[in-house]
């Protein structure tokens, strides 16, 4: 019996490498029972990756998506689940997000400009596969034009928060985020909550504001998250009736060390796990 499940994973319509239908294949070989992808910022590639599951017929396809929000402690990613085929409302934030990405690309590079590194837009392309484009790309054209050794190198001097052409993403605001996922229907969780230390209570109080907006629940497990991590995760969730979830953040040759289903080695989401997300859909007369 296949035990384990990954609702978290990017594919080339973002910031990984997989196309969507080979990581519906790697998911098989990994013996997944169930995969969500969740791409930043775009949909784009859930449509062939269902085909492709529906086609092998032995692994359960989860369309699903993640966002950046803003709040006082930085980024919080939300992570929707079952995102309906009709999805209009998401749709049009999810482009006008996208939008923005463009015109901050287009920033960057014209601060990349000014530090005498010259790529173009379409130097930055050519590193992305889909929709959803953004510094990881640039990184990648940044690699490919010889100006750094590394990806890593290219975050340290230049994209990242502390780098040379830094510059901030426009990000949904987290009730926006929750509300607009809810009211079409779709599972929506606070995604890997210890990836940074936030201050006492943080957390609990980030989850008492968005619950009045329609928060299913918050991902225990997840590759950053220590045992003790998803241990605190779960006690935060059975303290407020919340569902946990939680997946790899698996992104292919983007984050190699980084496996589906079983991220850095020991990630277990369970099919029990999965049971219990898709028995309070059915309470909710929602489909999955
Ligand atoms: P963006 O959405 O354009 O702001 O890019 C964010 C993505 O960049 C994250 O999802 C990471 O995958 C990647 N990233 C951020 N910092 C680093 C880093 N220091 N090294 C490699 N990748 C990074
Ligand atoms: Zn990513
Ligand atoms: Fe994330
Ligand atoms: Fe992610």
């Amino acid at each position: 019996m296949k035990q384990r499940v990954d609702l978290h994973t990017h594919t080339s319509a973002s910031d990984g490498t997989d196309s969507p239908a080979e990581l519906v294949d790697n998911a098989r070989k990994a013996g997944l029972a169930a995969v969500a992808i969740t791409d930043h910022d775009t949909l784009s590639g859930l449509a062939e990756a269902s085909a492709r599951a529906r086609e092998c017929g032995d692994i359960e396809f989860v369309r699903g998506v993640e966002v950046s929000t803003g709040t006082d402690q930085g980024e919080m990613h939300i992570v929707g689940l079952w995102v309906p085929e009709d999805c209009e409302p998401l749709e049009k934030a999810l482009a006008a997000m996208r939008a923005k990405r463009g015109e901050r690309n287009e920033r960057i590079l014209a601060k990349l400009d000014t530090l005498g590194i010259h790529l173009t837009m379409d130097d930055v392309l050519r590193e992305a596969g889909g929709e959803s484009v953004g510094r990881p790309h640039i990184a990648r054209a940044l690699v490919s034009a010889g100006h750094v050794r590394t990806i890593t190198e290219a975050f340290d001097l230049y994209l990242g928060s502390t780098g040379k052409a830094y510059l901030a993403k426009d990000v949904m605001d987290p009730e926006e985020a929750v509300s607009i996922m809810a009211k079409i229907g779709c599972s929506v969780f606070i995604a890997h909550p210890m990836l940074k230390p936030y201050p006492p209570g943080w957390i609990e109080e980030f989850v008492k504001r968005l619950q009045p907006f329609g928060l299913c629940g918050i991902e225990a497990w997840h590759s950053e998250h220590t045992e003790a991590d998803s241990r605190a995760v779960i006690g935060i969730a059975r303290r407020h009736h919340l569902c946990v979830s939680g997946g790899s953040d698996y992104h292919g040759r983007n984050k190699p060390r980084i496996s589906l289903g079983t991220g850095y080695g020991s990630l277990l989401v369970s099919t029990d796990a999965f049971g219990r997300l898709k028995q309070w859909r059915e309470e909710q007369g929602l489909p999955c």
